[in-house]
């Protein structure tokens, strides 16, 4: 059993961290949210009073933080705990961040002789609470055969997108899919109910045609259809408005980057965005139907 210091414990790193402890690992735990650390201190993780204090004699370092400012900051910042990491240690950062902030990371982590890991995950918060989220990986094969164990202990899929940063690129690259296809069945789903169809009927009908897809089948967005999805329950816990946002934001970065044309990614993140300024940010990203339900227009 290994000496894991885990910082970040919000929607999906607590339930991550979770998995850990149950898995016989000796956790040091750290979040700016001191309610967070206390659900895990309850749990037997010792918490930390900061990132430092957490990482200091661990063998392995997994963060779990909201955007590539918080990973920075962690890292590379003027407390950063690059330096205060121990020697010989794994450092895994869970976060969906840019490539290029993975890459910044992983190089002052390498300059230290430390291997480290971009593992974005996929799976969503009920994934995180089973353990059984997929790690999409981006780093050294030798490293990651290192990382297998934690990794297992948390999720079901590993897959290795090649060098560093390359795991954050596909992460990207499936969420940017994932915004749309969440606004598209919204759409279809608010469409339907405005002609009198029931959500359920529908959802079973283009479940088996060929509009079938993840969010419409696992992650309903219309109230009603679904049980134990955020749409059950005011749209609360689950995947941010804010957080699917950003990693659109990160799709049309990396689009600029290669001169690539994405459309509709740009047009969900206009469509997610703009419902994040009506004031619902932090609620989970399939209450973007919200503004499209002919009930709440009139
Ligand atoms: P969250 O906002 O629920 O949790 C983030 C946590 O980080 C919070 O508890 C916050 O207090 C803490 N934090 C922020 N800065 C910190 C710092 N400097 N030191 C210590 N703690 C700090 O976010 P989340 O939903 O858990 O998502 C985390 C990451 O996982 C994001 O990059 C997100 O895009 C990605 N992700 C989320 C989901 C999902 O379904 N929620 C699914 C896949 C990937």
């Amino acid at each position: 059993m290994s000496r894991i210091a885990f910082i970040g414990l919000g929607n999906m790193g607590a339930p991550m961290a979770h998995n850990l402890l149950k898995a016989g690992h000796e956790l040091a735990v750290f979040d700016l949210s001191a309610s967070a650390v206390q659900g895990l201190a309850d749990a037997g993780a010792r918490s930390a009073p900061d990132a430092r204090a957490a990482v200091e004699g661990a063998q392995v370092v997994i963060s779990m933080l909201p955007a590539s400012t918080h990973v920075h900051g962690l890292y590379l910042g003027q407390q950063g705990i690059v330096p205060h990491i121990a020697d010989g240690a794994l450092v895994i950062d869970c976060s969906t961040i840019s490539a290029a902030t993975a890459q910044a990371v992983a190089q002052a982590l390498a300059a230290r002789g430390l291997d480290a890991l971009d593992a974005p995950v996929s799976g969503g918060t009920a994934g995180a609470a089973a353990g059984t989220l997929t790690f999409i990986v981006g780093g050294e094969a030798a490293a990651l055969e290192r990382a297998r164990p934690y990794l297992s202990a948390m999720g079901k899929n590993v897959f290795h997108a090649g060098g560093s940063g390359a795991g954050q690129i596909a992460k990207i690259c499936n969420n940017m899919l994932l915004g749309i296809l969440m606004a598209g069945t919204a759409e279809a789903l608010a469409l339907g109910a405005a002609h009198g169809l029931d959500p359920k009927v529908l959802s079973d009908i283009m479940g088996k045609s060929s509009g079938r897809n993840w969010a419409l089948e696992l992650y309903n967005p219309y109230p009603g259809v679904m049980e134990n999805v955020p749409a059950a329950r005011g749209y609360s816990g689950g995947f941010g408005v804010d957080l699917m946002h950003k990693d659109l934001g990160l799709a049309a970065e990396a689009a600029i980057a290669s001169r690539c044309a994405v459309p509709l990614g740009e047009l969900a993140r206009n469509l997610y965005g703009m419902h994040s300024l009506s004031g619902a940010g932090t609620l989970d990203f399939s209450s973007i139907i919200q503004p499209l339900l002919k009930d709440q227009l009139y």
